[in-house]
């Protein structure tokens, strides 16, 4: 259902602006069709987008909550009336499967529903009164923010910054990733028609307007979500003027299945296929390696095995009956292969699982049958670096200590799970190392925009989501009110 390429255009100061080059973005599912056109903005574009944000930014900091509010709010309905089409614009850039899309849009539009509702509770200024004098805690908006967002979930990425930033007094410049730009331009223009000029302005390209962003002076925080490699470039780009940081990256996500797992829970074995498979594995909060005690581990591969072949169906994102979609890009597939051969060629066991659907349209476009690894080493790259993709590796544990020295061995820590008996389960939970840790399900099945999500270790700085990913855009500001000013220690 090929349809006329559509054209973005970056947003500055509440205008479009037309780029000198473009850049054209495929559909992965059917490589010689191009979906659409991004800009290649410049280093001066971007500063151009950057001194609008920093101009608009005095005068939308004193404005009210309701005010903000209230465009917010009309920005979500434009969003939910124009849900169909975007969610098809996003399947056909991206490759996931239409349903995915939509999830994707429900998940994001949740989220600045739950901001606009919060938002003047978390940021309103807080009132001590002691020994007769009295202290404000005012949360005053941080100025401009650089947001750069990655390609796997490029609207949830992107408004998960957005919305609090916006809402909270802030301006802002937001850079997606050329890997899945326009639907995520749609989604930032609709937001942006609702705000004063330069509010929210949006640019595109590569890493010449990623490194503008992250350096130039007059931005005074950035909000990243990407690879963890792209995150030491972005470090060092901001240290020479101290910006505040965000950071959500990369992960290895560890599933840890414990001796009283029930095996014969079907439902449940669903979940952690869901949970290895979802999005082609292209998550980074996805269950990248699967640990099961050693007492449970044939009956469990079997079933493991039955659960993935009734689920996986790989092809097209409009197939309805279609649960695995396209891989986002040609590189992705070669790395996951490449992780895969490693293993394959030290003596490991490749088993490919579910159904293709269309063998034809399978070997045109960027498709990957999702692959289990068993009998890997447990310092084989597939199981120590982050595969983002479709493959997954099994290994067996002896016991408990065992589980949770494999599981925190990692330098990632973003989320994890536990499987087994739920009192049992969350004595394990508590000794692992990573910002959530969930019970029986994990990946996006398990994930609330109510509380907060972020990484530890190497998988980042900071949370997003619940009242810690609203007040991630405000500085503390103490005014304080002492009683006497005279301090006794200090003499006459
Ligand atoms: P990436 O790091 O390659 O790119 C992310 C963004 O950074 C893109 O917009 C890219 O153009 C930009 N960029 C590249 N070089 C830059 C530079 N020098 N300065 C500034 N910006 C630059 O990541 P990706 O491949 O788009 O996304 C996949 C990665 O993102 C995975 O590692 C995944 O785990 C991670 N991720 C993390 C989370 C999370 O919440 N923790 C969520 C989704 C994805």
């Amino acid at each position: 259902m090929a349809t006329e390429p559509i054209v973005i255009e970056a947003i500055i100061n509440g205008e479009k602006h037309k780029a000198e080059k473009q850049a054209p973005r495929e559909n992965p599912a059917h490589p010689d069709e191009i979906v659409g056109y991004a800009p290649l903005n410049t280093k001066e574009e971007t500063i151009q987008a950057i001194d609008a944000a920093d101009q608009a930014f005095t005068e939308w900091r004193d404005t009210s909550f309701d005010d903000r509010i209230n465009r917010m709010r009309r920005a979500i309905q434009k969003i939910k009336d124009k849900t169909p089409e975007i969610a098809e614009l996003l399947a056909r850039e991206h490759g996931k499967a239409l349903y995915d899309a939509k999830g994707e849009i429900a998940v994001s539009l949740m989220w600045m529903e739950f901001a606009c509702d919060n938002i003047a509770e978390v940021l309103k200024d807080e009132l001590h009164e002691h020994d007769g004098g009295k202290t404000i805690i005012a949360r005053d908006a941080i100025g401009v923010i650089s947001a750069i967002s990655p390609w796997n979930y490029p609207i949830s990425l992107s408004t998960i910054k957005i919305a609090p930033a916006l809402l909270a007094g802030n301006t802002m410049v937001l850079k997606p990733s050329p890997l899945a730009p326009l639907a995520v331009s749609k989604v930032t223009e609709l937001i942006a028609n609702e705000f004063p000029p330069g509010v929210l302005n949006l640019v595109h390209g590569e890493a010449e307007v990623g490194v503008e962003l992250t350096s130039n002076p007059k931005v005074a925080k950035i909000a990243f979500t990407g690879g963890t490699e792209t995150a030491k470039h972005i470090m060092k780009a901001a240290a020479d003027t101290i910006k505040h940081m965000t950071l959500e990256l990369g992960g290895n996500d560890a599933a840890i299945v414990l001796d009283d797992f029930d095996v014969n829970d079907e439902k449940a074995m669903r979940r952690l296929v869901v949970s290895n498979f979802l999005t082609a594995g292209q998550i980074c909060m996805i269950a990248k390696r699967v640990y099961v005690h050693e007492s449970i581990y044939d009956t469990f591969i079997e079933k493991y095995r039955e659960a993935a072949d009734k689920w996986i169906r790989v092809g097209d994102p409009f197939d309805k009956n279609v649960t695995v979609g396209a891989v986002n890009n040609k590189k992705q597939i070669e790395f996951v292969q490449s992780l895969i051969d490693d293993s394959k060629q030290k003596g490991a066991e490749v088993i490919k699982l579910g159904k293709i659907v269309d063998e034809n349209l399978f070997k045109q476009g960027y498709f990957m049958q999702p692959t289990l690894v068993l009998g890997a080493d447990y310092d084989d790259p597939i199981v120590e670096q982050e595969q983002f993709g479709p493959a997954v590796p099994i290994l067996p544990f002896k016991d408990d200590e065992h589980a949770i020295h494999l599981a925190n061995k990692s330098i990632f820590g973003l989320t994890s799970s536990v499987w087994g008996k739920q009192e049992h389960a969350v004595k394990v939970a508590k000794r692992i190392q990573a910002g959530t840790t969930m019970i029986n399900t994990a990946a996006v099945q398990g994930l609330d925009v109510r509380f907060p999500f972020g990484g530890v270790k190497q998988s980042g700085i900071g949370r997003e989501y619940g009242k810690e990913g609203i007040l991630a855009y405000a500085e503390t500001h103490v005014i304080n009110m002492p009683k006497t000013l005279d301090l006794p220690y200090i003499p006459e």
